[in-house]
């Protein structure tokens, strides 16, 4: 899966996009709809762009050797965590204290 083309997937469907979105004169309903349509997709896009970020964190530390260390403590981050979130940047235990 590409994030990056799945980011421009997104941006091109958010109705905000559309160039005539601000002179088409379209019923409030419409108006809110998009809004909402754009408030979506921006988050998702954000969502997606941080990802995006963290795996290019994550390959620059292959690149470094240093892939799979906790960024915080410096510790092995555990192989399943891996698995499951290949970008992750911090082991388990860093990852709660910082979401604290
Ligand atoms: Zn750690």
């Amino acid at each position: 899966m590409n994030l990056k083309k799945q980011i421009e997937e997104l941006k091109k469907s958010d109705p905000f996009a559309d160039p005539d979105h601000a002179t088409d004169n379209a019923a409030v309903d419409t108006d809110v709809r998009e809004q909402v349509g754009h408030d979506t997709i921006e988050a998702e896009i954000k969502d997606l762009q941080r990802r995006l970020q963290d795996i290019e964190i994550a390959v620059q530390k292959i690149r470094k050797g240093k892939y799979g260390m906790c960024e915080r403590c410096g510790k092995e981050i555990p192989l399943p965590r891996l698995k499951i979130l290949p970008e992750a940047r911090y082991c388990v235990d860093c990852e709660q204290k910082l979401r604290r």
